[in-house]
């Protein structure tokens, strides 16, 4: 029998082909839960889940949006009647310094990050309550923890520093519902985020931070989110786990 077994779980930036979202939903499918991707475009949200399995859904959510993220949840409950699990997973990031953000790099590095962990949070929250159970896992960065310096701007540390807090401070506020909330904090690895602007060099000074010697792959923070998803970590919250090959050992 599977880890998650009769579970359902959304994921949110899940149909990004080679991401750590479309990896994490095809390893909590092939550990027996349902999965709900939730990604920008609906076609490639419902190509995505259709991928792992007919019985995943895909929909359409900007998690920027409130309304968006409510709606989708509300979907989802209609149709599953229960949501044990959500990874907050969706993200964006920019390579810029700190002179050279604009307000609107700041509001969408915020935004996706930051507040779509939030509102989505919010959109499971009372579900999660109401059954006394849930595991919420956000997606942080190692960048949030060492001051970036491997490909997202000051910005995108703030944000995921950010996320770390909403973390805390939700696990704490939902513990007693036993509800847990998590961050996992994955070091480089090697997914389409980088938007085609990582040069081989960048590639490799980066591999030289890395006592592993490798990049990770979207498949070593699925198996992250896996336990912290699971009833194997049925006593763990408000924590932060490294995913980061060594590069930061703190
Ligand atoms: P990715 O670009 O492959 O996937 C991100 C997905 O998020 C895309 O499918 C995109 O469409 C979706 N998305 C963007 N804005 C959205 C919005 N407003 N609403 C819903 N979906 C939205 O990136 P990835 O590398 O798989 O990153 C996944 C997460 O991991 C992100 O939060 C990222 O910041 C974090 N992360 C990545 C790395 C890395 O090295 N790849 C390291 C640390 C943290």
């Amino acid at each position: 029998m599977g880890l998650l077994q009769g579970k359902f779980a959304i994921i949110t930036g899940a149909a990004s082909k080679n991401g750590l979202g479309k990896a994490t939903a095809k390893l909590f499918a092939e550990q027996g839960a349902t999965v709900a991707i939730l990604d920008l475009d609906e076609q490639a949200a419902k190509t995505a889940a259709a991928d792992i399995g007919a019985q995943h859904v895909g929909l359409a959510c900007d998690v920027t949006d409130k309304d968006s993220c409510y709606t989708a949840v509300r979907t989802l409950i209609e149709i599953w009647g229960q949501i044990d699990i959500l990874v907050n997973n969706a993200g964006i990031t920019q390579p810029l310094k700190i002179m050279d953000i604009e307000p609107k790099n700041y509001d969408a590095v915020l935004d996706v990050n930051l507040r779509g962990t939030l509102y989505m949070t919010q959109a499971v929250t009372p579900q999660m309550r109401e059954q006394k159970i849930g595991s919420i896992v956000n997606i942080s960065s190692v960048s949030a923890q060492r001051g970036g310096g491997i490909f997202g701007g000051p910005h995108y540390s703030a944000a995921k520093a950010g996320v770390l807090g909403l973390t805390k401070a939700s696990a704490r506020e939902l513990a007693p519902d036993n509800v847990r909330v998590n961050a996992v904090c994955p070091g480089f690895i090697a997914t389409d985020i980088t938007g085609g602007l990582l040069t081989p060099e960048m590639l490799e000074s980066i591999v030289a931070g890395i006592p592993m010697a490798r990049a990770g792959e979207a498949k070593d923070v699925a198996g992250c989110c896996l336990f912290l998803a699971s009833d194997l970590a049925a006593y763990v919250t408000g924590s932060e786990v490294d995913v980061n090959g060594g590069s930061l050992i703190h």
